[in-house]
């Protein structure tokens, strides 16, 4: 018997909006600066007689979303209790939202070996953060109310993936998606991106749905491939033996690779949810939906499409480039003004995903505090295209521009990069480099012309970079083969 997994994902997005999700507390990032307990409020600490106010500036993050999603934008909004006890739930429930949630029915396309791809979206509704617990060694626990409160965008897919492969796709094309509406910058370390999955089996071309179990928190796209992997075929072995798979919410041992019980059905959460009789439906006009739809930016898979027929550019690059809005801006900019030069989007996007990210990555500088602006490092690939400068200094001019922010005509001239292609000088260096090796050229002369590409590198780090390899290489060809017409 043949079988397929069935697989669908919750997604939590931090919203990094100024204040939480019911009250003006300050959201800070994960990043352990901020000393415990100093973002906190009656509200978010859930005082008797405090009264929630929703954040205006979340629901039009999370509406942003849902449209980005293709969904509907319920025109009436409730918000619900889900009450459920534990040390990081203050209130001993969450107001979220159940039964009219904020957006429903949409759709992200993911692109995998097999081609673009549909995935449902259920549902994208608003909730609150917990509480951070602390767990010390001799047992007991610490919590941390700064994250109380923030808010959260719930995104529940359809069960529409099949493989580990579609559900990677999906995740990393949802993260950038989220990116590009600044709901979050997507990092999975600070927790701003948290995921759930729900694991089935059933034999293939079966039109029902097996029995799901659900993994609990998975903080990384390792941990959500790898336990969705272990799961499938942990099922897969369930049947094949005769037996059912159990409906139960697993936990993911990341050291032992595997997935472990944490509840079964019999203990499931009855969350009670009901409306929060604190918080009046939110209704939401028809302009107020129009006016957040245009500033939906154009998307990461759009983008990427879009740079492939604009600038001709490879899968691979573009996918590169679009993963951060700001480096895919950077080089639309360049490509542009490169192109009036007579260079290719291709060779701007190999500068870019190149050495300039190596450059950046290097000092720990984003792309938008790079000194090398769009232009100069447009003008700089167009040196190297006129053969001004050889590819290797101007590697060496690109990391003195971002050092300094110079012109690329003021650096070549500093450090005096220009390309020696002056005919006299070359043969000058390739001379001496001819006779400071008298060995390797008498190992050419006797047949391993192979040794050639040695006494290019040679020339070309006598001259510092700054000799034409073209040029270099064939005037030491004419040269040896003066040397062998000489024996
Ligand atoms: P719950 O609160 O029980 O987690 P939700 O509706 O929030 O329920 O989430 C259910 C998730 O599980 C959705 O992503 C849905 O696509 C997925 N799902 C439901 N049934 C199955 C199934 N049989 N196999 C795999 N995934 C499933
Ligand atoms: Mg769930
Ligand atoms: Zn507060």
């Amino acid at each position: 018997m043949e079988y397929e997994a069935v697989i669908g994902l919750e997604v939590h997005a931090q919203i990094h909006t100024r204040a939480k999700m019911y009250c003006a507390c300050p959201v800070v990032a994960d990043t352990g600066d901020v000393p415990p307990n100093t973002r906190v409020c009656p509200v978010c600490l859930a005082l008797p007689g405090t009264l929630p106010v929703v954040n205006r500036r979340a629901v039009e993050l999370g509406m942003m979303t849902g449209l980005a999603l293709g969904c509907t934008i319920n025109p009436v909004n409730v918000f619900a209790r889900k009450s459920y006890f534990y040390p990081d739930l203050p209130k001993g429930y969450q107001i979220s939202q159940y039964e009219l949630p904020l957006a429903v029915n949409g759709a992200l396309e993911i692109e995998t070996e097999a081609g673009p791809q549909r995935i449902g979206i259920t549902r994208a509704h608003l909730e609150e953060d917990t509480a951070k617990l602390y767990h010390q060694d001799d047992g007991s626990a610490l919590v941390d109310f700064n994250r109380a409160g923030v808010p959260l965008l719930e995104i529940v897919s359809e069960p529409d993936m099949r493989t580990v492969e579609e559900v990677q796709a999906y995740a990393t094309t949802l993260r950038e998606v989220l990116i590009y509406l600044g709901i979050n910058a997507g990092d999975m370390e600070k927790g701003e991106m948290r995921f759930e999955a729900n694991v089935s089996i059933r034999p293939k071309g079966a039109t029902t749905l097996g029995t799901r179990t659900e993994i609990k928190n998975l903080n990384s796209f390792r941990a959500l491939a790898a336990s969705v992997a272990y799961e499938i075929e942990r099922q897969k072995a369930v049947l094949v033996k005769g037996e059912t798979v159990i409906q139960q919410t697993l936990g993911w041992d990341e050291v032992a690779g595997n997935t472990y019980l944490q509840r079964s059905k019999e203990y499931a959460h009855d969350y009670r949810y009901f409306p929060e009789p604190d918080i009046p439906p939110l209704e939401i006009t028809p302009e107020w939906i129009e006016a957040l739809r245009a500033h939906v930016p154009e998307l990461p898979l759009a983008k990427k499409r879009r740079l492939m027929a604009e600038y001709g550019i490879r899968p691979y690059d573009a996918a590169l480039l679009v993963g951060d809005p700001r480096v895919a801006d950077y080089f639309e900019a360049a490509a542009g003004i490169a192109r009036a030069q007579g260079v290719t989007g291709q060779d701007v996007a190999n500068w870019v995903g190149g050495e300039l990210f190596r450059i950046l990555n290097a000092a720990g500088t984003p792309i938008d505090a790079c000194k090398t602006t769009p232009e100069r490092l447009a003008t700089l690939i167009a040196l190297v295209q006129q053969g001004t400068v050889s590819v290797t200094a101007a590697k060496t001019a690109l990391g003195a521009m971002c050092e300094t922010g110079e012109a690329p005509e003021d650096v070549v001239q500093r450090l005096g990069l220009t390309q020696i292609s002056d005919a006299n000088a070359l043969t000058a260096l390739i001379e001496a480099t001819l006779n400071a090796h008298p060995a390797q050229v008498q190992q050419y002369l006797a047949g391993k012309t192979n040794i050639l590409g040695w006494l290019v590198g040679q020339v070309m780090q006598a001259s510092k970079g700054k000799a034409n390899p073209q040029d270099t290489r064939r005037l030491l060809q004419q040269a040896l083969e003066q040397r062998n017409a000489g024996l």
